[in-house]
Formats: structure tokens, sequence, C-alpha cells
């Protein structure tokens, strides 16, 4: 399951959760203030497999696969 972080744009908590990719953007909290106005933040490193670093290369190495 995807890690993603979040950041409050009421207090600025920035906070991580995993999440369901197709509840990436759903029913999002503040865990600090409880304000919905969260906003998810792009992450280098979405996915954490459980095992860290067993994957093939590292997951969390920028490949720029992006744009
Ligand atoms: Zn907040």
């Amino acid at each position: 399951m995807p890690m993603y972080e979040y950041r409050c744009q009421e207090c600025g908590k920035l906070y991580e959760q995993l999440r369901r990719m197709s509840e990436a953007d759903t029913n999002l909290q503040c865990p600090a203030c409880g304000s919905e106005k969260v906003q998810r933040q792009v992450s280098a490193c979405a996915f954490t497999g459980g095992a860290s670093g067993g994957s093939s290369g590292g997951g969390c190495a920028p490949r720029g696969g992006f744009s």
C-alpha cells in the first residue's frame, strides 16, 4: 500500500498515511486540528513494500520517471 504525505492547510501539520491509491484523496482529515482542508503532497518515495530495501534497486531512488 502506498504511503502518502499530507499537509493541513489550516494548521500546517505535515503527516503521512498509508492508503489505497483509490482512497488517496478521500476522507482527508488533519490529525492535529481535525480540519478537512488537507492537501496531498507529491512524494518521491510513495511505495513501502513492508520489507525496507527488499526490492530490487532500492525503490526510493529518484529516477526522474515523472515528467
Ligand atoms: Zn490541521
